[in-house]
This record gives structure tokens, sequence and C-alpha cells, in this order.
């Protein structure tokens, strides 16, 4: 069986190596050593001013979108994990969902505009599949309305455009390091934010530590969602191999790139800006059936047929959920749900397995 992802696993000593400290330290959890040295690592790593660890990306949005305050109307992307629209809904707030371009399938930063009416407060767009949204156009929009700007950075993991990570945009953004992602701590997240919002740090530090800020003073109604050490561990370990393990993603990316680039109604993502350095986290195809002869979800069944488990993500749109009662519908979002299927890709991957996946998808190209 040829899964469409598989964990960033260090070596095991490594992580042996770390328990030992978290055995003889016996903190484990409630920022210990492992928290700090991972915040550190991560900071470096990300380029960023400032960083606060979470128990799972979730929360970490969840609790960033709490921490700005915000009121009434957050504009978003239905073409997305449904975590993003779940946290903005879980905040009392309404998301008003905005339709995608079927290029790189972020937010259409044109259709932004028609959607502000006096109740919205921000936007909170999603680099899909590690592909950077728009962001010089959404913070002008944002500027010009007042709005805050959170991204849902989730898939773009040690991404970085002209030299600057996308930690660094907007007001804050939401990174997610659970399993299935490029960079995991087994589950957790992070929210990184700019300095200038000087009260954001200890906003977010009370909402994931019950407003506990020493012994016997409670400033805020927080919950719980702190990472712990063992979650930590594990970062610190993935951190060593990250570099190492992007480059190996560019490798096979590159390699289904060649073979599938060329078949008529096949639509591979192009991570193809010399601007930007890419993380390769998700390998979508787009297929058109007119011109391939079979639709997605056939070919999605005929690769499980042969053990290949590719996925059809995001479908169902969240639009198109029932818990979220949405009546409207949005062309390119649709469109692109119905036709998009992500394909096998993680470090271990070898060329030879992409091979045959691609071979079983030329194939049925009639
Ligand atoms: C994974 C993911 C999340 C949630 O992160 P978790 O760490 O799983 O809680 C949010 N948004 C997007 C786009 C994701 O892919």
């Amino acid at each position: 069986m040829i899964n469409v992802t598989s964990p960033l696993l260090p070596p095991l000593n490594e992580y042996i190596t770390e328990l030992e400290e978290i055995w003889n330290s016996k903190w484990i959890t409630n920022m210990g050593s492992a928290h700090k040295r991972l915040e550190q690592g991560l900071t470096n790593y990300l380029g960023v001013k400032n960083l606060e660890l979470f128990v799972n990306g979730h929360l970490a949005l969840e609790l960033a979108l709490q921490a700005f305050d915000l009121k009434g109307e957050v504009i978003t992307t239905p073409f997305t994990f449904v975590s993003t629209s779940h946290a903005i809904k879980r905040n009392g707030l309404t998301p008003v969902f905005c339709d995608i371009k079927t290029d790189d399938y972020t937010i259409d930063v044109d259709k932004i505009e028609s959607l502000i009416t006096d109740k919205t407060t921000a936007i909170v767009p999603v680099h899909v599949y590690g592909h950077i949204c728009e962001t010089e156009k959404i913070e002008k929009i944002a500027k010009k309305h007042n709005l805050k700007v959170i991204y849902d950075a989730a898939h773009a993991f040690g991404v970085s455009v002209n030299g600057q990570g996308v930690g660094n945009l907007g007001d804050a953004s939401m990174f997610s390091f659970h399993a299935t992602k490029v960079f995991n701590c087994i589950e957790g997240g992070a929210v990184t934010f700019n300095n200038h919002i000087n009260d954001i740090k200890t906003k977010l530090y009370n909402l994931k530590n019950f407003g506990i800020q020493s012994p016997e003073i409670v400033e805020a109604i927080g919950c719980n969602a702190k990472m712990n050490e063992f979650q930590a561990a594990m970062g610190i370990c993935n951190l060593k191999i990250i570099d190492e393990s992007i480059q190996k993603r560019k490798q096979i990316y590159t390699h289904y790139y060649e073979r599938l680039s060329n078949i008529d109604g096949i639509k591979i993502n192009s991570y193809s800006n010399e601007n930007i350095k890419y993380n390769y986290a998700y390998l979508p195809i787009l297929i058109d059936e007119n011109k391939y002869g079979i639709n997605r979800d056939k070919l999605a069944n005929i690769l499980l047929e042969n053990d290949i488990y590719a996925r059809k993500y995001f479908y169902p749109l969240i639009s198109n959920i029932e818990c979220y009662n949405c009546k409207q519908t949005f062309e390119n979002a649709e469109y692109v749900s119905k036709n998009i299927l992500t394909l096998p890709i993680y470090p271990d991957l070898t060329l030879k397995q992409v091979d045959l996946i691609c071979d079983i998808i030329k194939q049925q190209k009639n």
C-alpha cells in the first residue's frame, strides 16, 4: 500500500536521547526544556520575530482568532481543511466564503472587496498546498478597510518569499505540526506574529495556559492548549532533518512533474515562482475529464485498486457541508473540489513508486 503521506520520523536513537533528558528532569509538560528549545529552534528556522507553541494547529488558529478580539464576519476560503472555518465558527464569528483561483487554488483576491461589510473584521486566507496567497494585495485591502489578516499557514512550513519566512506576513500566521504535515511534532502547532502587536504574546500565552501567569495570578479565562515535552522532543529531532526531507520532496515533485505535465487533461500544480522557496507539501493534480477521458473519482478508484491511496483533498467543499448551512455556490471552488486529486508525496517515497503511479495515470488516458 502506498499511502498519500507518511510521517517524517527522526532516527529512533535521537528521540530516545531526548526522552532520557525528559525522564531525568521529570518535567513532562508545562513549558519545560524541550518546549523552550523547540520554540527557539522554530523561531530561527521560520525566520520570525515571535512564535508561540500549541498542542495542535487547530487550537493555535482558534486561539489566535480569539487573541485579536474579532467580531462579526471573517472572509475566508471554502477550499481548505474544515479546521479553518471551524476555528472561525467556534469563536462565534461568521465565515464569509470567497471563491478561489483555478491556477493555484488560493483565495481570489479580486472577489474579496465586494464581500466586505460593516461587520467584517478580518480575512483568514489559506496558503493551500503551500502555494502562497497574493499577500500584498490582501494586506492592502485589509489596511484600507481596517481588517486583521491571519493566515492559515498549516501547509506552508518553511516556505519563504524573497528570502522572508511566510510567518512574517499579515498580523499572524498559524502553522500545523500534525503527523501528516511537512514538519511534525506528532501533533502540534504554532502562531507566529509581528513585533509591533505587543500584547498578543501575553494573550496567546494566557489562552493556552488557563490565563495563569504565575502561581497566584490568573489574568484571563484561558483554556489548555499547551504543547507537552514529548511533542516538543519530536519537533527538536525532526527539525534536524527537515531540510534534507524537503529536498527529497522536491526531487519527488520534479519527477512527477516530468512524467505528468505533458498528459492532456492532467494539470499538475506548478511550484515555479523563482522568488519562492517551496516545501513541496502536496501533489495535487486537476483532472479535466473531457480531455483526459475519465473523471477524478474513477481515477482515484483505479489507483486504490492498485493499492495507491490518493486523496480527494479538499472534498467536500466546506460551503457544501450541512452544518455550515451555506446557500451560496462558488464556481471555481466547486470545480476544483470535484476534480482535484492529491497524489502520494513524502520523503521516503521512491522514484520507482512515483513511476508506478504515473504509469497507471498515463494508461488511463484515452
Ligand atoms: C492540518 C490543518 C489544520 C489543523 O491543524 P492540526 O494540527 O491538525 O490541528 C488547519 N488548517 C489546515 C489548512 C490544515 O491542513
